[in-house]
């Protein structure tokens, strides 16, 4: 009982706010779990908001029409409040901010910055929906999760955001007026910019507010039973990990398992704060609790990333790739922001898997196409067995035409076509 007056992080992902039922059944989360001591509660865009908002920013961006999607994506908003028999103005301003950024969205160099003013806007609107419905403190993060102007990535100030959020929330406040709301994938810059920490970053969000205030754990709600060896959506038989290291899984994260934003466990674990996965269906279940322990050899974690795409550069004067040759491709790399998953070289030729943005690639070749033949295929998957064995290995590659493939002695990664189908039985296509 000696720690009931710290403070516990509960983060709840778009699809445990994906709906008026899904928002009761948080609350329901909140009173049973909530502690007597204080609760921060961390809330990504509804469902699949995010995209959406992409989606009009693109639109907006190029200048096309976005009345439709825009009427889609307020509706469902003001539906769900509705439901939830919320007042009927408590999105308005939010709303309109929304349409004044759409409107002044435009065709400039600053796609990305852009982006960020708009797309934070999902968790701008979840999160006000949710404190609403909980009758919680709504705190808007933008001036206090403080971040460099990196847009869409943007790099956290630690001692800005220590600071900024110990004076918003010192001891004494946090201890009372119950639990507060605040928005995950957001942050803000010195100048009162919004910015974003990338794709699916609430994650680090929590991580980020339990190491600046000292928090006791954190717990990430999900739509699956904990930290399991591969996503159940994708692989059949999956485990659980009823516990696992901090290293084990910012490995599977840095691989592109999608159960934990990548840069949310090292905060935790350098103050040794602990990371609880469990299930917002089944609240009184285990979970995986992630912290500082050794357990024996694991069982092969399975790990499909799709949108990938391989990149080969040749030198023109077909010489070999060279040191020089490849601070080239390696700087240019780094300028259009193409993250490299999987790297192979050959005497004339060099090749890199990365995500796939059609944006970035466009702005690589043309600052490579003078010096390098490149090729490129698009539509790939990425996958990494962790922890393989013959079995494993044998299972996901059988069939496959294996386009790039890496082995060092815990990993294997390959690089394939994306399957036409879903993936039937120990990864075999489905026929
Ligand atoms: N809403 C953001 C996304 O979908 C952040 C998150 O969900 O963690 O990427
Ligand atoms: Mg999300």
């Amino acid at each position: 009982m000696q720690e009931s007056g710290q403070l516990k992080v509960y983060k709840f992902g778009g699809a445990s706010v994906k709906d008026a039922a899904a928002i009761r059944n948080l609350a329901r989360i909140v009173r049973a779990h909530g502690q007597p001591g204080p609760l921060a509660i961390v809330v990504s865009a509804m469902g699949k908001t995010t995209n959406a908002l992409e989606e009009l920013h693109r639109l907006a961006h190029a200048g096309h029409d976005y009345t439709a999607p825009l009427r889609v994506l307020v509706d469902f908003h003001e539906d769900v409040a509705r439901e939830l028999g919320l007042p009927a103005d408590l999105l308005a301003s939010l709303l309109a901010q929304l349409r004044e950024q759409l409107a002044a969205t435009q065709a400039t160099d600053d796609f990305d910055r852009q982006y960020d003013q708009l797309v934070s806007f999902g968790e701008l609107l979840a999160t006000r929906i949710v404190a609403a419905a909980l009758e919680a403190r709504w705190l808007d993060c933008r001036p206090l999760i403080r971040t460099d102007a990196t847009w869409r990535e943007g790099r956290v100030d630690w001692a800005a955001t220590t600071a900024a959020l110990q004076a918003a929330l010192p001891a004494g406040v946090l201890a009372q007026g119950g639990p507060f709301v605040t928005q995950g994938f957001v942050g803000g810059t010195a100048d009162g910019l919004t910015t974003t920490l990338g794709r699916e970053g609430s994650d680090f969000t929590a991580a980020i507010l339990a190491y600046c205030l000292g928090a006791e754990s954190v717990t990430i709600w999900k739509d699956v039973a904990g930290l399991l060896n591969a996503d159940p959506k994708i692989f059949p038989n999956t485990v659980r990990y009823p516990e696992i290291s901090y290293q084990e899984t910012i490995e599977m994260a840095y691989y592109g398992a999608s159960v934990i934003h990548p840069k949310t466990i090292k905060p935790l674990a350098v103050r040794g704060i602990p990371l609880l996965v469990k299930s917002f269906l089944d609240p009184a279940a285990e979970g995986t609790r992630i912290h500082d322990c050794r357990h024996a050899l694991l069982v092969p974690a399975f790990i499909r990333k799709t949108d990938q795409c391989l990149i080969s550069f040749e030198s023109r004067e077909l010489d070999f790739i060279s040191e020089e040759n490849l601070q080239v491709i390696f700087g240019a790399l780094a300028q259009v922001r193409l993250k490299i998953r999987l790297m192979q070289n050959s005497a004339i030729s060099f090749s890199v898997c990365t995500d796939f943005s059609a944006y970035r690639l466009e702005k690589l070749l043309a600052l490579l196409r003078d010096q390098f033949t490149i090729h490129y295929n698009t539509d790939l998957v990425l996958y990494t067995i962790k922890n393989y064995d013959a079995e494993s290995l044998r299972r996901l590659t059988a069939g496959r035409e294996l386009l790039l493939e890496q082995r060092t002695r815990q990993t294997f990664q390959f690089v394939c076509r994306m399957e036409a189908q879903g993936l039937g039985n120990g990864g075999t296509e489905a026929r």
